[in-house]
């Protein structure tokens, strides 16, 4: 289901040096909108990304709010624009797991499942991944119905029902497109009011199969082979309630990718990098970009934003250190 994996065509794309200008970690807007202005202004630069192109936005169904797109584009086509317009320019993109980064004097070293490799400046764009909720059953019966992306899995649930837990963007986003397959998709949400934009909450309350469990937390996810029931509990009364479903959609947030990165950059008590406008971080040549660091409005429009900061950031760091080729 939701786990990134290495592609016989990912594979392929092995790296051609093992010393780079610029190395990129994270291969989702922000990432390709680094090496997007990175290989512009030819500076050798990789791209290090662990799986599909796109990062959540390629778990996202349909994107409406990035601009230039008024009839929407979908998230996985929007990740494979993004790859194939810097790759057009010269970024090279290798398929790898990042494990850990460390320094040798300015040089930053990257430790991957590919090999080792070096570069005086570095951007992080690792961006983030799904919170789990913790209760019992939900690691036991993932993939067997318990679910982070609906776009990847929305299809398994055709004509069942379905629970989707949270408020948020991502939570009635995904529970509007499952409403394409599912019978009815039960949002489980902790309040009596929902996170997200104006726009998807109208349309999810006009939606007949949507319905709403409010002011409920779940509190367990049963069943055998595959998930039968979602347990919920009423905050306001401390009613139980054991719903049949077939299928559990998890939304409660995100976690920042970062802990590959020990102690090598600030980060604030929950895990994000924390950067100055221009996108530098607390060690000199290493930069992070996108939803992995401190910043108010997580979308791809501000992930590509910073991504453009970033690179430029980067390359005039080269340049003032006489790095660049
Ligand atoms: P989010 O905005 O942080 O919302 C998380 C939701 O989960 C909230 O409703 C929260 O409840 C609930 N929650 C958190 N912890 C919980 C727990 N332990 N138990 C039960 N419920 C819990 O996360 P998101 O929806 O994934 O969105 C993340 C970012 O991506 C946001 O900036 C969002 O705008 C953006 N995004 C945008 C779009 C779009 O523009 N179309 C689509 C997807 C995501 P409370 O409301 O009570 O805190």
């Amino acid at each position: 289901m939701f786990e990134l994996t290495l592609t016989q065509e990912a594979v392929a794309e092995a790296p051609k040096g093992d010393r780079y200008d610029l190395i990129i970690i994270g291969g989702g807007p922000a990432g390709f909108t680094a090496g997007l202005y990175a290989a512009r202004a030819r500076v050798g630069t990789l791209l290090i990304e662990r799986g599909v192109p796109g990062g959540q936005a390629a778990v996202t169904n349909h994107i409406e709010n990035f601009p230039g797109f008024p009839d929407g584009v979908g998230g996985p086509e929007l990740g494979e624009r993004m790859k194939e317009q810097a790759v057009r320019f010269g970024l090279e993109v290798a398929a790898a797991d990042v494990s850990q980064v460390g320094l040798e004097g300015d040089l930053k070293v990257v430790h991957t499942s590919q090999g080792v490799f070096r570069a005086p400046a570095l951007i992080i764009a690792t961006g983030t991944q799904s919170a789990a909720l913790g209760v019992p059953g939900e690691r036991e019966l993932t993939g067997r119905g318990v679910s982070y992306c609906a776009t990847c899995d929305a299809a398994f649930f055709r004509d069942k029902t379905v629970a989707v837990v949270g408020g948020g963007d991502s939570a009635i986003d995904e529970a509007l497109f499952l409403t394409r397959f599912v019978k009815e998709a039960v949002v489980i949400h902790r309040r009596d009011a929902l996170r997200a934009t104006r726009i998807l909450q109208d349309r999810a309350m006009a939606n007949p199969k949507i319905r709403f469990a409010w002011n409920s937390v779940v509190e367990a996810i049963g069943g055998h082979e595959a998930v039968e029931t979602v347990t919920v509990r009423n905050v306001k009364t401390g009613e139980r309630e054991t719903l049949p479903v077939d299928g559990v959609f998890i939304y409660v947030g995100l976690r920042p990718n970062t802990a590959f990165l020990g102690d090598l950059v600030k980060l604030d008590d929950r895990g994000y990098i924390v950067t100055n406008e221009e996108m530098e971080t607390s060690l000199p040549g290493v930069f992070a970009a996108g939803d992995v660091r401190v910043k108010g409005l997580r979308q791809v429009v501000t992930a590509c934003g910073d991504g453009a900061i970033a690179a430029v950031n980067a390359d005039k760091y080269l340049q003032e250190h006489h790095y660049s080729t």
